[in-house]
């Protein structure tokens, strides 16, 4: 194991390669829908550096693959696409500069996940030189519209470009712990409707203003009712966004549309969820109905696959091989055990453990509290320390001692 991951040692001038190309992936925009330059500009490098195997699919994802046809397939997913960069005057640097201060790199996707990324081709590329010894494969998956829609992507690569991994690991931010779970996500729009009349005759309608304010009175009282799982945490319920509709300011609206996003504790279930809401609603007696939000955007390729915006939650057990593996391959490489904890936020786990079941572990550079803030920034030495780890859990997968 460890004359494995010595082999593996990054050079000074690979990791000086590392960090330019970080400062290049955060330089190139890559908002959800808009990815195709970069992922050009991934395809161009990494066949630069020698990866025998590098396509886009037809969604637009990059896919590298290396190793045998034959032993077990080692999956490492992250995304492109980034958010649209908030409050620009808090930046302390602009968010596509990717200005690097006292050995620390800023930008948009720092942490979320261009990092991960870069560290994932070098790590790599350090067994470039030993793919005949591969017992079996590494695929490099970068997907597209993972923002919007976690599991999409990764969804089609497994289901459509016939990928059947045995593990996954994901790239999103860890601050180079272990992370193995996570909460699940739905959306919910419920359309409350009324009845329209004259604003200066409100008896004469229903104001479906006025229901939802009861909907969102009910959904308050909820959200200290729901379960806890002691790993997890609790489940949890927000309205995050209403529009109402009327003919005018001078008319009674005859609908509201509120949002609510819903996470899910282990043990709890996207149908559970939805049956829990709708008898809140009959019990109420608040005129509405209940829909699941449809993911439906086309890929900078031009591929719709519309998804349900409904994501079980998902926890890897913590005696698990996989875990195992990675904790072992951290503490080699960094010296110190890392903590074994799950994100604060959704994931491709959603789809790669929750709906596929394969065993998936999380482990990248960054702090997951810096995720969507204008201080997403990155130690330079953790990409380093990142690379390394992934170059080694694919030894440890893939290569007999
Ligand atoms: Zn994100």
């Amino acid at each position: 194991m460890a004359t494995k991951i010595d082999h593996l040692a990054l050079e000074w001038a690979t990791a000086q390669d590392l960090t330019r190309f970080t400062q290049q992936l955060i330089q190139t925009p890559s908002l959800s829908g808009q990815e195709g330059a970069i992922a050009a500009m991934i395809v161009d490098h990494m066949r630069a550096l020698g990866f025998p195997d590098v396509r886009t699919n037809e969604m637009g994802s990059v896919v590298a693959t290396l190793g045998s046809k034959s032993g077990p397939t080692v999956l490492y997913d992250t995304h492109m696409d980034t958010v649209v960069p908030a409050s620009l005057e808090k930046w302390p640097y602009a968010p596509y500069d990717a200005h690097i201060d006292n050995d620390v790199l800023y930008g948009l996707g720092a942490i979320d996940t261009k990092s991960s990324l870069a560290s994932m081709i070098y790590g790599a590329a350090q067994l470039l030189p030993f793919q005949d010894q591969l017992n079996g494969k590494l695929v490099l998956a970068f997907t597209v519209q993972a923002e919007p829609c976690e599991g999409l992507a990764i969804r089609v690569l497994i289901e459509e470009d016939g990928i059947y991994p045995d593990f996954v690991l994901l790239g999103e931010p860890t601050n180079l712990q272990i992370s193995r779970g996570q909460r699940g996500r739905v959306m919910f729009k419920v359309l409350v409707e009324g009845q329209a009349s004259h604003g200066g005759q409100p008896d004469l309608g229903q104001n479906a203003i006025y229901a939802a304010a009861r909907l969102i009175f009910a959904v308050q009282l909820m959200a200290g009712d729901l379960p806890r799982d002691p790993f997890l945490g609790p489940g949890t319920i927000a309205i995050t966004g209403i529009e109402s509709q009327g003919a005018s300011l001078n008319a009674i609206p005859d609908q509201c549309r509120v949002y609510i996003d819903r996470r899910l504790t282990l043990g709890e279930t996207v149908m559970g969820a939805e049956a829990q809401l709708e008898s809140m609603i009959s019990r109420e007696s608040i005129p509405a109905t209940v829909k699941i939000t449809i993911y439906d955007d086309p890929s900078y390729t031009g591929l719709i696959r519309p998804a349900r915006e409904a994501h079980p939650a998902w926890v890897l057990d913590r005696a698990h091989p996989l875990v195992a593996a990675l904790n072992r391959t951290i503490q080699t490489v960094q010296g110190s055990a890392p903590e074994i904890g799950h994100w604060p936020f959704s994931t491709d786990g959603v789809y790669t453990m929750g709906q596929a079941n394969i065993p998936t572990v999380g482990f990248g550079p960054g702090d997951p509290n810096l995720v969507h803030t204008e201080q997403e920034h990155v130690r330079m030495a953790d990409l380093k320390t990142a690379a390394h780890v992934y170059a080694g859990l694919a030894a440890s997968l893939l290569m007999n001692d």
